[in-house]
């Protein structure tokens, strides 16, 4: 049992203004594994404030100082690793040596990355007679959800500090133990008190208030579409900027002429990385009507083989949801896809036998799904697949684009120049191609309903920059 009794605010560990705690959850055993503050305004307005105080003196560093420390915070990141890697298999339910990848070598890579780029970035550029200095926007409130626990931290809060702002940060409280592993790394790497300040609580509560607070010139939200709409609101009573990232409902395009059995594969596989709680999940697959039931069985194949378990043992391919309510929540989608006439070709809404404990949800593929329905067009956000079908590359375009959603996609063609032709037609941020994996430098981030602004990478650190034009007598 993991208790964290303490915020970190001012560059102190710092009782929280209320005496509540909450409970933080192994998904497996539904256990208690560990208990954090539910910070409150007063907290939220604390940090704000002592980040602000701390904006002049990290605005003023310069970039190589702050390089330095980054990449010192990147180092204490590494000697955590093998903890972090068993919080969140824990915590969200990914398998422990793809969470020791993903969720972890991923994150420590991209501290690195900003070490580098905050070294070698030109924060400034002659336009004419005008030189443009990037400036960094200010006190950015960082709000991350569960799934990705570290990684949507770290593509706000190293980003954030790489551009030279300053930072309060609320995750999930569903899954925040890493970012008090992280706030102790911070500690240790010696950025200047009030640089990163962290608060847990309630998203209503906690993150409200950061999001209203004057002290705040940003809000980098991560996390459901809802929820982004309302931060939006309020952040604009006080025009803050804002960045989205937001759901998404993503198509992977299966063209006729792709290596079918290589494409229904793969699309099953991202569709059920971390229980289908990856928000750019491929969990729409686009057949040619005339490859269905082929399609179908190897999906069915593909699905059998994710043997379902506890996240820390060796031969667990699909650990749980990261929460109750989100096993209720998807395996209500699943019923709804029944009951609107969709063909359940593996899984369904029962629990998985043998699995008394656990926020645990079957495998399932769903066929002959309606693009209108409800499964089709809503985030389920958990290991369910719809597979869908089209007559020509039009049709398919159009189904792929017809959410409103515009996160993430996939087309698999033999000939890559078809597969680039229909991926730039599809209206989402980041399209694989052929099977194509992840780039941590490219920028990520949605069209649509999906988001505004990119993470990752350059693109990345832009979001965070703030260009000033000073004019120059020649
Ligand atoms: P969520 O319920 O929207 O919560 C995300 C974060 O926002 C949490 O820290 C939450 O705090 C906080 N929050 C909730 N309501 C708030 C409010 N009114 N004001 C301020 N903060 C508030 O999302 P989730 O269920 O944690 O995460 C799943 C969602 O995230 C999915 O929709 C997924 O697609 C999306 N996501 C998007 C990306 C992307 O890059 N586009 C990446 C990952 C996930 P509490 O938890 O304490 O309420």
């Amino acid at each position: 049992m993991q208790i964290f009794d303490k915020l970190y605010i001012g560059g102190r560990w710092t009782p929280a203004s209320g005496a509540d705690m909450i409970d933080v959850f192994n998904a497996s055993t539904e256990e208690a594994i560990g208990r954090i503050p539910a910070g409150g305004a007063a907290d939220a307005e604390a940090a704000a404030e002592s980040a602000r105080n701390a904006f002049e003196g990290w605005a003023a560093t310069p970039p190589a100082e702050r390089a330095n420390v980054i990449r010192k915070i990147a180092d204490g990141l590494k000697r955590r690793a093998e903890e972090l890697a068993r919080i969140i298999s824990m915590e969200v339910g990914m398998p422990l040596k793809l969470s020791a990848r993903i969720q972890v070598g991923g994150p420590i890579a991209a501290w690195e990355a900003y070490g580098k780029l905050a070294g070698e970035f030109a924060f400034e550029e002659r336009v004419g007679h005008s030189l443009v200095v990037q400036e960094p926007v200010g006190v950015v409130a960082c709000i991350t959800p569960w799934n990705y626990p570290l990684h949507q931290v770290t593509a706000k809060v190293a980003a954030a500090l790489a551009a030279g702002c300053t930072v309060v940060l609320k995750p999930s409280e569903v899954a925040p133990l890493t970012s008090f592993l992280l706030a102790q790394a911070i500690e240790e790497a010696g950025l200047p008190i009030g640089v990163f300040n962290l608060v847990t609580g309630f998203g209503p509560v906690a993150g409200e208030a950061l999001v209203e607070h004057p002290a705040a010139d940003m809000v980098s939200f991560t996390g459901s579409t809802r929820a982004g709409k309302r931060v939006a609101e309020l952040a604009s009573r006080s025009v803050k900027r804002v960045a989205l990232e937001l759901g998404g409902k993503s198509a992977s395009v299966i063209l006729d002429d792709a290596d079918l059995a290589t494409a229904v594969r793969a699309t099953v596989n991202a569709c059920f990385l971390n229980s289908g709680q990856t928000c750019s999940a491929l969990t729409r697959m686009l057949v040619p009507e005339d490859r269905y039931q082929d399609a179908k069985r190897i999906a069915r194949e593909v699905a059998g083989a994710f043997t379902l378990g506890d996240p820390l043992n060796g031969a667990t391919r699909l650990g749980p949801l990261a929460s109750a309510a989100q096993r209720e929540r998807v395996r209500q989608f699943i019923r709804t896809g029944i009951a609107e006439g969709a063909e359940l070709i593996t899984g369904g809404p029962e629990a998985p036998e043998g699995l008394a404990k656990g926020y645990f949800v079957k495998p399932t593929v769903f066929g002959r799904v309606r693009p209108d329905s409800t499964i089709a067009q809503e985030e389920i956000f958990g290991p369910v697949l719809s597979i869908l079908t089209y007559h020509d590359d039009e049709e398919a375009i159009r189904i792929a684009n017809g959410t409103l959603y515009g996160l993430a996609g996939a087309v698999w063609s033999r000939d890559e120049g078809r597969a680039q032709r229909v991926a730039r037609r599809l209206r989402a941020g980041q399209i694989d191609i052929n099977g194509a994996p992840f780039n941590l430098a490219a920028p990520f981030g949605g069209f649509k309903q999906s988001g505004i602004g990119r993470e990752n990478g350059r693109f990345g650190l832009e979001e965070f920059l703030e260009p000033k034009s000073l004019q120059l007598k020649a």
